[in-house]
């Protein structure tokens, strides 16, 4: 059977990692969530590996240098990528892999694998980010107003995407996502 890329975006704070646990936790037999490279700190709770690899920026810049990202990007003043090795070891093993990027990658995505399948999840307004960004408590103000300008660029990406999925109900988006992959992957 054909392994397939899924590749998900979403504004900051959509609610895109909940909706992709979720959808994680009950896909998990025939599904691998990427694990990235990053140049930026972990969180609290996050843990090396798992999370993402949390690598300096030289060494980050040495992968670029050694072709070795599917995709890689800038996001809000940090390196953020996904090794092409990776994806290709899981695809190997029988998984079909999601990649949870930022929309520049995925568009990099999109022309090197134009068979890769692009699912935006949406807010259902930009106030309701606004307001879900502020009450996660993680982000101090200057990013919590870098990740807003990003807001709009990102709506702007989406329409390139071949679906947009809007999180009014994580239920409801997971099941979307799901039908949305039924379609997708061969049986
Ligand atoms: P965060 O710092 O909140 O974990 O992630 C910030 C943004 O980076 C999110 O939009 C996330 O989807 C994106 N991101 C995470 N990993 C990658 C990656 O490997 N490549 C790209 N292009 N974006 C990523």
């Amino acid at each position: 059977m054909n392994k397939k890329l899924f590749v998900i975006s979403g504004c900051s704070g959509v609610g895109k990692g909940t909706v992709i646990n979720e959808f994680m936790k009950r896909n998990s037999d025939n599904f691998i969530l990427s694990v990235s490279c990053t140049t930026r700190n972990p969180r609290p709770g996050e843990a090396d590996g798992v999370n993402y690899f949390f690598i300096t920026k030289e060494e980050f810049e040495q992968n670029i240098k050694d072709s070795k990202f599917l995709e890689y990007a800038n996001f809000a003043g940090n390196y953020y990528g996904t090794k092409q090795k990776y994806v290709q070891q899981k695809m190997d093993e029988g998984f079909n892999v999601l990649l949870e990027i930022d929309t520049q990658g995925a568009l990099q995505v999109k022309e090197k694998m134009p068979e890769a399948v692009l699912i935006f999840i949406a807010p259902p307004s930009v106030e309701e980010l606004e307001h879900r960004l502020r009450g996660r408590h993680t982000e101090d103000e200057e990013t919590i107003q870098k990740r807003l300008a990003q807001v709009k660029i990102e709506l702007e990406r989406s329409q390139k995407y071949d679906y947009t999925v809007i999180n009014d109900s994580i239920e409801r988006a997971v099941e979307e996502i799901e039908r949305i992959v039924r379609g997708n992957v061969a049986r």
